[in-house]
C-alpha cells in the first residue's frame, strides 16, 4: 500500500475528476487544477460515452447523473452519397451484452456533471491554473507551478491535460508530438427539420466530398457531425479567421449534394459552427516518469473515429488509483497501471486511424468498391468492438 497520500490532478476535463473521485476510494487526497477561467459547460459539440465508458461510472455510482442530459442511440445506420443503405448495426441490446448502454451526450454537460460530482464529494477543483512548471523536491514531494504565478505541493502529479498536454512536455520534452490525422471535424445542434425520422439510431453518411453524421434526440434536437478532409495541418488562427457564414457555406459545399436532410441539417444550425483539427497520439517511450504520471488523452489520444477516447480515459482513472492502491511505491503503481493499459489503448488508437482514413475516400472506383465491401467489413467491425465494449474494471481484484 503507497503510504504517499496527495495528488495534485492537471485537468479538470473528463478523466481528472474520474481519477479524483477513484483515488478518493483508496483514501488518497486530490486536488484538481484547471487551465480554463471557469467551467466551459457549454463548450463544444458531444460525444458517445460507450458501454465501456459507462461501466467505469457504474463502479463510482454516479452512472444515473448522464441520465438528465444524455440519450441512447440504438444503432447506426450507414448510407453512402445516393442514400443507399449499406449497413446497419443495431446496439439497442448493449444492456444485456455489457451491462450498460452507450450515453449520448453533450461535452460540456459531461465535463460538468463529473466536476461536479468531485466537488459534491469535497475534492477542491481550483480554474485559472495553467501548469507551467514541475520540480520534484526529494522522493516524495513534488510542486506544480501556474502560468498567475501560484504553484501546489503534493506527493504525485497526473496529468489528465489532454491531447496537447503540457504534463507531457514537462516530463518527455523529446517525445513524439501528436500526429495530424488530415481532417477536420466539426458540428452542432439544430432543430429537426420537418420530415426527420427519429429512428434512434446514428445515421452515418459517407458523402461525396464528406462524412457526416446525425442523431435525432427524442425531443427532436438534432446532434451532427461533419468529417471535413484538409490534408495540410490548418493552424488555429487560420480556422478562427474563417466567419461562421463562410464555413456555413463551405459546409453546404461538401454537402450540398447529400441526401436530405443533410443539407438541411446545417441550413437550420443556429450560431457559429465548432471546428477541431483531429489529431491522434503517437506511441510515447513511457506514460510515466518519477512522481508524474499521465492519463487519458495525454498519454495515448485516439481519433473520434473509435467513439472510445473518453471511455478509455474513464477506464484509465480505475485502473491509476487501482495500482496506486496496490503498490508500495507511487513509481510501481505507475508502471503496473502503464503495463495494464498500452497494449489496449494502442490496438484502439490505430483502428480509429484506420476508420478515419476510409471515411475520406472520394475516388468514383474507391467508392464502388467501398460501397460493395462495407456490410462485410462493419460485420467484422462489430464482432471486433464486441471486445472494447465488454472491458469492465475489475475493482476488487488485486493488480500489483
Ligand atoms: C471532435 C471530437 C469528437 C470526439 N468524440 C468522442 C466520442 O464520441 N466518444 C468518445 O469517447 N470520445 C470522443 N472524443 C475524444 C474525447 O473527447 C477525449 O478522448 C477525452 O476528452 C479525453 O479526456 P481527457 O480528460 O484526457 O482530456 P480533455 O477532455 O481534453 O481534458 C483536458 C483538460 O485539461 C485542461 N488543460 C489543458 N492544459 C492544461 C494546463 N497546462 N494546465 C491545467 N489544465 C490544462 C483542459 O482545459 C481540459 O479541461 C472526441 C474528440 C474530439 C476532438
Amino acid at each position: 500500500m503507497t503510504t504517499s497520500r496527495k495528488a495534485l490532478i492537471i485537468g479538470c476535463g473528463i478523466a481528472g475528476p474520474v481519477v479524483a473521485l477513484f483515488l478518493q476510494q483508496v483514501g488518497i487526497d486530490a486536488e484538481i487544477y484547471e487551465s480554463q477561467p471557469a467551467g466551459r459547460d457549454e463548450a463544444g459539440a458531444f460525444l458517445n460515452l460507450a458501454p465501456n465508458g459507462v461501466n467505469v461510472l457504474k463502479a463510482l455510482d454516479i452512472d444515473h447523473l448522464l441520465a438528465a442530459d444524455g440519450f441512447h442511440s440504438v444503432g447506426m445506420d450507414f448510407f453512402n452519397g445516393d442514400g443507399k443503405l449499406l449497413a446497419q448495426l443495431e446496439s439497442s441490446d448493449e444492456e444485456e451484452r455489457f451491462g450498460s448502454r452507450n450515453v449520448m451526450i453533450k461535452r460540456g454537460r459531461l465535463q460538468q456533471v463529473l466536476r461536479d460530482e468531485a466537488i459534491r464529494r469535497n475534492i477542491p477543483v481550483q480554474y485559472g491554473k495553467k501548469l507551467t512548471g514541475i520540480q520534484l523536491n526529494g522522493f516524495q514531494n513534488i510542486t506544480a507551478r501556474f502560468e498567475d504565478g501560484t504553484s501546489a505541493e503534493g506527493n504525485f502529479l497526473i496529468g489528465c491535460d489532454g491531447i496537447h498536454s503540457r504534463t507531457r512536455q514537462l516530463i518527455l520534452p523529446n517525445a513524439p508530438r501528436p500526429a495530424y490525422t488530415g481532417m477536420v471535424d466539426c458540428g452542432g445542434f439544430a432543430q429537426c427539420p420537418a420530415g426527420l425520422s427519429t429512428s434512434g439510431a446514428m445515421q452515418m453518411i459517407f458523402g461525396k466530398k464528406a462524412f457526416f453524421g446525425y442523431i435525432a434526440k427524442p425531443d427532436g434536437e438534432v446532434y451532427w457531425f461533419s468529417n471535413v478532409p484538409w490534408p495540410k495541418e490548418p493552424k488555429r488562427h487560420e480556422l478562427n479567421a474563417i466567419s461562421a457564414d463562410a464555413w456555413r457555406q463551405q459546409l453546404l459545399h461538401n454537402h450540398g449534394n447529400d441526401p436530405a436532410p443533410v443539407p438541411e441539417i446545417i441550413e437550420s444550425t443556429p450560431g457559429e459552427i465548432g471546428k477541431w483539427p483531429v489529431y491522434d497520439m503517437p506511441s510515447l517511450p513511457t506514460w510515466h516518469k518519477g512522481l508524474v504520471c499521465l492519463v487519458g488523452d495525454a498519454a495515448h489520444a485516439t481519433s473520434p473515429h473509435s467513439g472510445q477516447g473518453a471511455s478509455l480515459a474513464l477506464e484509465d482513472a480505475a485502473v491509476l488509483a487501482q495500482c496506486l492502491r496496490d503498490s508500495l511505491k507511487v513509481e510501481h503503481g505507475f508502471a503496473k497501471f502503464e503495463s495494464l493499459r498500452r497494449e489496449r489503448v494502442e490496438k484502439i488508437v490505430k483502428q480509429a486511424r484506420r476508420t478515419g482514413n476510409g471515411k475520406m475516400v472520394t475516388n468514383p472506383v474507391a467508392v464502388w468498391f467501398r460501397d460493395l465491401v462495407l456490410p462485410f467489413f462493419i460485420k467484422q467491425g462489430a464482432k471486433a468492438s464486441e471486445e472494447v465494449l465488454s472491458y469492465k474494471v475489475d475493482w476488487e481484484k488485486e493488480v500489483a
